[in-house]
């Protein structure tokens, strides 16, 4: 017999899970279909080294989740499934290679008095950034957080011009094209400020020298300060459980090791999916889709038009990303500055220049000679994660090449793939210069898992080509047109088939954006109803 619900998502990411329980919240059945044996996509908790130690396969910091929109109207649902966040006063650093550091932190004073230690003025000058920065925060947010093709973007466009003024509003989309290294160094004169920040703009698929870096950059740095680094307790897993439990629980259902092959439709319209077991699951409102535009239109619309077709063969992915998993018998000891200790994220590099540079010989399919390395270190919020006494670091590499031409380094041998001797040799590179830091890294290590690009697009289709982001974000592809010129926005070709996740806006990241604003637009009433309401009949 064939099962129907009101919606079919494919997929279980934070997007779909977003969308799903603002669905089932409203009294939509849902169904959840994944293809692998996990529920969550890039959120995964599992033991990957030894018992007892509790990694963050994926994705790891859930600021942009709190910071969400889906999270400010379910965090009563999930907070009584059990989901708790915890934070800190510490969120992120970089250690520079002679030893001195800079850090992040939770205040404008705080942050203030710590770029004045760096170069004096410097402090002043964040304050200024802040200044100009709140009281048009929720443009600044509202790009990121609205549907730019639709009313919605319209009445967005309409209150910036209200507000700014002709003048104002160039002056405000020129802010928003800037790059990185054109905010960075025309407002703080110290290199340690730009080396702070600059690290941040490769979360966002980006490197400080790409157009619309410098708005992403200032958006993370205020993000930051107000909202921290907030993970959950236990881990990932909390949240796609309890995102999951408001699913269930009114009626829907999630199931993985379900591949969808086709999405069904009828005159132009979605109307379910076929599995490849081939069974059929009928959509009564709605079919979401969680992929990149390739498959979205390369396979599960075989009848696609040639001109989206072609469109979506197209689309590029970014650079790709390596994860490295330690479990350490005992806790990472550093040298220097004691807060990094306590930081959640450091990043090593030598600065912007690093980064522009690590970026420029990734995109140019070398490996970097001098990565920037993220060091997660989620114990220093959530120590259950690990055994008492014991330490847990989660490694991030950005700047990686899909095809290895070489090594920027001369050192390490390649044959274009990424084979599992390449894998655990750039590895051994990376270690050996976080042990420069941490003088006990090499002799506490317990186990030690790393995921290559290849790795990567083996655990998720969506991780292409080993991109984390699902889709290169430079401005053709990002913003107003994400996920590509054509198709912008979050409709597909055919009626009732939405497209969500990272390749469409606002992008990557746990913000749950895409799901949101398409269970939004699912749950508006009808136009005739607006209109009725506005007139008061
Ligand atoms: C290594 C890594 C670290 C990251 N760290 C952070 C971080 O700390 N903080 C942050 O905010 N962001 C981080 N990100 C980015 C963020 O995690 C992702 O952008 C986001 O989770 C993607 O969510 P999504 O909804 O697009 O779907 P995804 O998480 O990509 O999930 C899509 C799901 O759809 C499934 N699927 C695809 N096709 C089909 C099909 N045909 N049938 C059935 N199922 C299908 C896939 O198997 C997958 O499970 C990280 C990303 C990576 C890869």
């Amino acid at each position: 017999m064939t099962r129907t619900y009101d919606a079919v998502i494919v997929g279980s990411g934070i997007n779909s899970l977003a969308a799903g329980a603002l669905l089932a919240r409203e009294g939509w059945g849902v169904c959840v279909l994944e293809r692998n044996d996990w529920l969550g996509g890039a959120i995964r908790t599992a033991e990957i080294t030894e018992p007892g130690y509790l990694h963050e396969v994926f994705s790891s910091w859930h600021p942009l989740w709190v910071g969400g929109a889906a999270h400010a109207r379910l965090a009563d649902d999930l907070a009584a499934r059990g989901l708790e966040y915890l934070n800190t006063e510490l969120p992120t650093g970089t250690l520079f290679p002679d030893g001195e550091a800079a850090f992040l932190l939770r205040s404008a004073d705080a942050n203030a008095a710590e770029l004045d230690r760096l170069e004096p003025g410097d402090g002043v000058s964040w304050r200024r950034t802040l200044d100009e920065f709140f009281p048009n925060a929720d443009l600044a947010f509202g790009v990121l957080g609205t549907e730019l093709w639709s009313g919605a973007g319209a009445r967005l466009a309409a209150r910036a011009y209200r507000r700014l003024g002709r003048t104002g509003l160039l002056e405000f989309g020129g802010e928003i094209l800037q790059t990185a290294r054109g905010w960075l160094t025309e407002t703080f004169s110290s290199e340690r400020a730009h080396g702070l920040i600059a690290p941040w703009v490769l979360h966002t698929g980006l490197g400080p020298d790409d157009t619309a870096s410098g708005y992403m950059a200032r958006v993370i740095a205020v993000a930051i300060q107000e909202g921290g680094m907030p993970v959950p307790r236990g881990g990932g897993i909390r949240l796609v459980e309890a995102l999951g439990g408001v699913i269930h629980d009114a009626g829907g259902v999630l199931e993985t090791g379900r591949d969808v092959d086709e999405i069904l439709t009828l005159q132009g319209r979605a109307t379910g999916v076929r599995t490849d077991d081939g069974e059929i699951v009928e959509a009564r409102r709605a079919v979401l889709a969680n992929v990149t535009p390739n498959q979205l239109y390369g396979r599960l619309l075989p009848h696609t038009d040639t001109r989206t077709a072609e469109a979506a063969a197209r689309f590029r992915y970014g650079r790709c990303d390596m994860q490295i998993h330690y479990a350490l018998w005992e806790p990472p000891r550093w040298d220097g500055d004691e807060r990094l200790g306590g930081t959640a994220l450091v990043h090593l590099t030598p600065g912007l220049d690093g980064v522009s540079r690590a970026v420029n010989e990734a995109t140019r399919g070398l490996l970097p000679a001098e990565a920037t390395i993220v060091v997660g270190q989620p114990l220093t919020m959530d120590p259950s994660r690990a055994p008492e006494g014991a330490g847990l670091l989660w490694i991030q590499l950005q700047e990686l090449p899909w095809v290895v031409r070489g090594d920027a380094a001369g050192e390490l041998e390649t044959s274009g793939e990424w084979t599992e001797a390449l894998r655990e040799a750039y590895a051994d590179r990376v270690q050996a210069r976080i042990s420069r830091h941490i003088p006990n890294l090499e002799s506490s290590i317990r186990q030690r898992v790393v995921l290559s690009p290849a790795d990567l697009f083996a655990a998720n289709i969506n991780f292409t080509d080993g991109d984390p982001y699902a889709g290169a974000l430079q401005l053709d592809q990002n913003l107003l047109w994400r996920p590509f010129p054509g198709r912008a926005g979050h409709r597909t070709t055919v009626d009732r088939l939405w497209h969500i996740g990272a390749s469409t806006h606002p992008g990557p990241g746990l913000g749950g954006g895409s799901g949101t604003m398409v269970a939004d637009a699912l749950l508006r009433p009808p136009l005739a109803t607006r209109v009725r309401s506005r007139l008061g009949l």
